[in-house]
């Protein structure tokens, strides 16, 4: 009898043909490496490490069936003897492991960045610039005919199954709705019609491979597009795949064109697990439930109440490689959990570069940053326990190090502990109770409130020194701005400061919006509340709608206060957020009524309020307060007399560059300094 806290998530799932060691499928993403030069060694040693960890079935970023497909120019290939060689080296790395892995084929369809692309019908996407190329018959078949070929071809290459991504508004998921399948042809028209394209994909896929090969089918289960798939169709399709052949439907939810959150922090966990639940009760094969499942808690409650038979997880497997091992070992406390930034994943896959984890650095480049135990043990001394401090003295004593944490505060966690209160941040706890419990684990010596003094390191036998102080506000020179109206965004989301009804905020950076968010919100309306997230971006939960989606934009809740926030730049407020969560932030203050300015030039603070020149015009914004979030300095003041004392001293985080500053670059370079000492 198992006494384990999770025995549904780590009880094996019975194929028939094959047996998965539990119920955790790691979804897919792209990392990057997939067409880097020199890649795919690096691509093995990521698959290897999270088969090590305990993963049952992975999933690998999409490979296109054929050029039409790419997702961006010169994307992955399966397509000759040369490649199925290249990606053998990742399939016996992962089977060394006990792992298993599936190859996605993933046809972007009219997602795909380059001017080969194909759909349906020859309509643009409005997140693409290029206007697809209609598929003719022939090229239907054609496009089959070359699912079928990769298949063969993973199959070839080691893979232990393939998963056919059928949604997020792909190739497959475009010929199932009328959204972009206005066809008149054997594969538009009525919804047979539409289906036929993956239908006869899976067959052909399981002719090509034989019966004792894993097929997932990912479903589009919720749309959240109009027009979009009727739950009835949703059925239908679902019932379809799995006579043409799948093992296992996996749930894909919401298009990447839908203006609706699916994956961001501010999306409940487990907030869509009911719907893969009514197709479960629908199907006859293992369903796989999707989207902010990131913890073992969540995924074993999904699997225990029968609402799915395996959980997928992508990033929290970046965040943490051994999350199942930790689970199976008692240890779900020890685990590094996803807070579905999109930082340095899904941001990272747009701006085309190797996705990583904010708050696991080694993701990603297992082969580049490797932890070694140290060949000198030195005394470290660590200054300031925000997230670099963090990273940087938990890394120095895993390799060895004996190591002190210094910070002022009476709490670990730095900038954190401001994050955490922003609604939708709550996350960040998880990353706070992470370094608590490793900091423990690992000895690190933590003295909190206190600053420590030059003297203290000089003369305390510290052989090295990081320097991760962290940032100070930056006070904008602006006439009147010590009036009592001002106050600083630390006052705000640290210091508890009464604001009034009426506030001007000045700087639309990101902890600008974090203020204006943590100011507008209702918290009537609930974090982590699934219903008021569903009302919030129009989610009809009942599936009575095609695509998921209500008919009628939903009435904004009235916010407790009006707000406007602005920037002196003329571009856009708000382009520099992240390029996967920065709509979400603007939709949810325009939601609330916020109003957004660029290019403006602050006048004066005064009893009237704040004075400012915007459009040509000057006006007066009578407000009672004035939030200052107009970036930060570097603290750095002990660097100096610590150099001059002849301690080795790394700078890192804010302390070293105060702009463009992010826990992602602190971690980074907290991690890099103490693997260097
Ligand atoms: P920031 O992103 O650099 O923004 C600072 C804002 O202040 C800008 O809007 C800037 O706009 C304005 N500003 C700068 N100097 C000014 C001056 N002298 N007078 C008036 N306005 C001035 O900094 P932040 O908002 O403090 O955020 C710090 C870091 O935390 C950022 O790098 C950000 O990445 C990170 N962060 C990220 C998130 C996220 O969701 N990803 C959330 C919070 C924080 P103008 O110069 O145009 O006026
Ligand atoms: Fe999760 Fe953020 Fe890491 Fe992406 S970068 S895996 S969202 S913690």
């Amino acid at each position: 009898m198992t006494t384990s806290a999770f025995p549904t998530l780590l009880s094996p799932l019975d194929l028939g043909f094959t047996t998965l060691r539990n119920r955790v499928l790691m979804g897919s993403m792209h990392t990057g490496l997939e067409e880097l030069p020199g890649g795919f060694p690096r691509l093995a040693a990521f698959y290897a490490e999270r088969a090590r960890g305990g993963v049952a079935l992975m999933v690998t970023g999409g490979v296109a069936p054929n050029r039409e497909g790419w997702l961006g120019p010169f994307g992955a290939r399966l397509a000759s003897g040369r490649h199925v060689r290249k990606h053998r080296t990742v399939t016996d790395a992962v089977h060394r492991d006990g792992g298993k892995l599936a190859l996605q084929l993933l046809h972007a369809g009219r997602y795909g960045y380059h001017p080969l692309v194909v759909a349906p019908t020859a309509k643009k996407s409005p997140i693409s610039p290029f206007k697809p190329r209609k598929l003719s018959a022939r090229g239907v078949e054609r496009t089959i005919d070359d699912f079928a070929r990769t298949a063969a071809n993973a199959r070839e290459a080691g893979y232990d199954g393939v998963e056919v991504m059928g949604s997020e508004g792909y190739l497959i998921n475009e010929f199932i709705t009328e959204r972009v399948n206005r066809r008149d042809d054997a594969w538009g028209g009525s919804f047979d019609n539409r289906a036929r394209f993956p239908i006869e994909i899976v067959r052909r896929v399981r002719e090509a491979v034989g019966d004792d090969f894993i097929i997932v089918y990912r479903l589009s289960v919720i749309d959240l597009t109009s027009p979009g798939s009727s739950w009835a169709e949703v059925v239908r399709l679902g019932k379809a795949v799995v006579a043409a052949g799948a093992t296992i439907v996996n749930s894909g939810i919401g298009w990447h064109e839908a203006r609706v959150p699916t994956i961001a922090a501010m999306v409940p966990r487990a907030a869509f697990a009911d719907v893969t639940a009514r197709l479960k009760a629908e199907l006859d094969v293992p369903v796989v439930a999707s989207n902010r499942i990131n913890t073992p808690e969540v995924a074993e409650d999904i699997l225990a109440s029968g609402q799915a038979d395996m959980v997928s997880m992508a990033r929290p497997l970046l965040a943490d490689s051994h999350f199942v091992r930790k689970a199976e070992d008692g240890h779900s406390d020890h685990i590094n959990t996803c807070i579905a930034c999109n930082q340095a994943c899904l941001d990272h896959v747009f701006q085309r570069k190797i996705v990583s984890c904010l708050v696991n650095p080694r993701a990603g480049h297992e082969t580049k940053i490797k932890i070694r135990t140290a060949r000198t043990v030195r005394r470290v001394a660590v200054i300031g326990a925000g997230p670099g401090g963090l990273a940087a003295a938990t890394t120095a004593a895993e390799r060895g190090h004996e190591v002190t944490l210094f910070d002022a505060r009476d709490e670990i966690g730095g900038q954190l502990n401001m994050a955490r209160g922003v609604p939708g941040k709550s996350e960040f706890d998880e990353t706070l109770r992470y370094f608590r419990g490793l900091l423990a684990r690992l000895g690190v010596d933590v003295r909190l409130g206190r600053e420590v003094t030059v003297d203290e390191l000089t003369s305390g036998g510290f052989e090295h020194v990081i320097l991760a102080t962290g940032v100070r506000p930056r006070t904008p020179p602006i006439e009147g701005v010590d009036h009592k109206k001002v106050l600083s965004y630390v006052d705000v989301l640290r210091g508890g400061a009464e604001v009034g009804a009426r506030v001007a905020i000045i700087g639309a950076g990101g902890i600008g919006f974090d203020v204006a968010e943590f100011l507008t919100y209702d918290p009537a309306g609930g974090e982590n509340d699934i219903e008021a997230y569903r009302r919030q971006w129009g989610i009809d939960g009942s599936l009575s709608h095609p695509g998921g989606l209500l008919p009628d934009a939903p009435e904004p809740p009235r916010p407790p206060r009006e707000l406007i926030l602005m920037q002196r730049k003329a571009r856009k407020v708000g382009a520099d957020l992240g390029k996967t969560t920065g709509w979400i932030h603007r939709s949810t203050l325009k939601m609330r009524g916020v109003e957004m300015i660029g290019g403006v030039r602050y006048e004066r603070i005064d009893d009237a309020g704040l004075h400012i020149h915007h459009d040509g015009a000057t006006r007066v914004l009578e407000v009672d307060h004035v939030i200052l979030c107009a970036g930060q300095e570097a603290l750095d003041d002990l660097a100096e007399p610590l150099r001059a004392a002849r301690l080795p001293v790394d700078v890192i985080g804010g302390a070293k560059e105060a702009a463009e500053l992010d826990a992602k670059r602190a971690i980074l370079e907290g991690t890099k300094a103490a693997i260097g000492i």
